[in-house]
C-alpha cells in the first residue's frame, strides 16, 4: 500500500517541482524490491500529495486506486491522476468510514474518514475542508498500530472522537504536516502515541510544523520525528512492538 506521493504545492511554481514521484518514491519502491503496488491510496487532491504518484501509476503495476476526495478538485495535479487511473482501466473506490482492508500476513487497515455519507466539513473546497475530507487509516498488525492522518485538521479529529472508534496507535503519522490545527490535546489523550511522525519540508513557507503541535506532543512524552531533520522515518513492527529507525537520527 502506497499512500501519498509527495509533490509540490498547487500554488507553486512548476519548476520548483522536480517530479518526486520520479526521484524519490518510485526508486524507494525499487530499492525494497517493490516492482508492484497492491494498493494506492490518495488522501485527498491537494498537490504536495497527489503529484508524486503520476509517476507510481504510470510505472508501476496497481492493483486497485482508493480516493479520499470528497468534493470536485479541478486542479491539473488532480485531474491529471484521474486520467491516469481512467487511461490504465484501475479499479477505482472512494474511501470512505468503515472500509476495511485485508493486506496480507496479518495486516489490516480501517478506513475511518471521509464519513461514509454527507458532507460534515463543508461544501467550500478551501484548503481546511480539503484537509478534513483526508482518508485516515488506522493499521494494524499483531498488537501494533498505526494511525495515519493525512492532511486531516481538528474538525476531522473531532469526529473521529465522537465516532468511539478505538484510536489507539503506537504510532500517530500527525494530520496536516505538524500544523497547530491538527494534533488536538483531546485527540492525543485518545490515542496516546509512543511515536509521532511529521512530514514536512526544511525551510517551508508554511511554518510548518507548529511550536504549538510539537509543544503538545512534547508535553505527552511523546517522541517526534520530522522528515526535515530526521529524513527518511521508517517504523518497523514485529506485532509486538514498534522500533523507530530515523534515516538521520
Ligand atoms: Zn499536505
Amino acid at each position: 500500500m502506497v499512500i501519498d506521493g509527495g509533490g509540490v504545492n498547487d500554488e507553486t511554481r512548476p519548476e520548483d517541482g522536480a517530479d518526486v514521484g520520479e526521484r524519490v518514491v518510485v526508486p524507494y519502491l525499487h530499492t525494497r524490491g517493490i516492482n508492484r503496488v497492491d494498493v494506492l491510496v490518495l488522501t485527498h487532491p491537494h498537490g504536495d500529495h497527489v503529484g508524486g504518484l503520476l509517476s507510481v501509476l504510470r510505472e508501476e503495476p496497481v492493483g486497485t486506486v482508493m480516493d479520499g476526495t470528497v468534493l470536485p478538485y479541478p486542479t491539473p495535479a488532480y485531474q491529471a491522476f484521474l486520467a491516469g487511473v481512467k487511461s490504465r482501466h484501475l479499479s477505482y473506490t472512494h474511501a470512505c468510514r468503515g472500509m476495511h482492508l485485508d493486506l496480507g500476513d496479518g495486516v489490516s487497515a480501517d478506513v475511518l474518514n471521509p464519513p461514509a455519507s454527507g458532507t460534515p466539513y463543508g461544501v467550500n473546497p478551501d484548503n481546511s475542508t480539503v484537509n478534513n475530507y483526508s482518508v485516515v487509516l488506522r493499521l494494524t498488525y499483531g498488537r501494533t498500530h498505526f494511525l495515519l492522518m493525512g492532511d486531516a485538521e481538528a474538525a476531522a479529529e473531532q469526529t473521529l472522537l465522537d465516532s468511539g472508534s478505538d484510536l489507539s496507535a503506537d504510532v500517530l503519522k500527525a494530520g496536516h504536516h505538524g500544523a497547530a490545527n491538527a494534533s488536538s490535546e483531546a485527540f492525543l489523550a485518545r490515542v496516546r502515541p509512543r511515536y509521532a511522525a511529521i512530514s514536512c519540508g526544511r525551510h517551508n513557507h508554511f511554518g510548518h510544523p507548529s511550536p504549538a503541535t510539537l509543544a503538545r506532543l512534547a508535553a505527552n512524552a511523546i517522541q517526534t520525528f520530522r522528515t526535515d531533520q530526521n529524513g527518511a522515518v521508517t517504523f518497523l513492527s514485529d506485532g509486538q512492538t514498534v522500533k523507530a529507525e530515523p534515516f538521520m537520527p
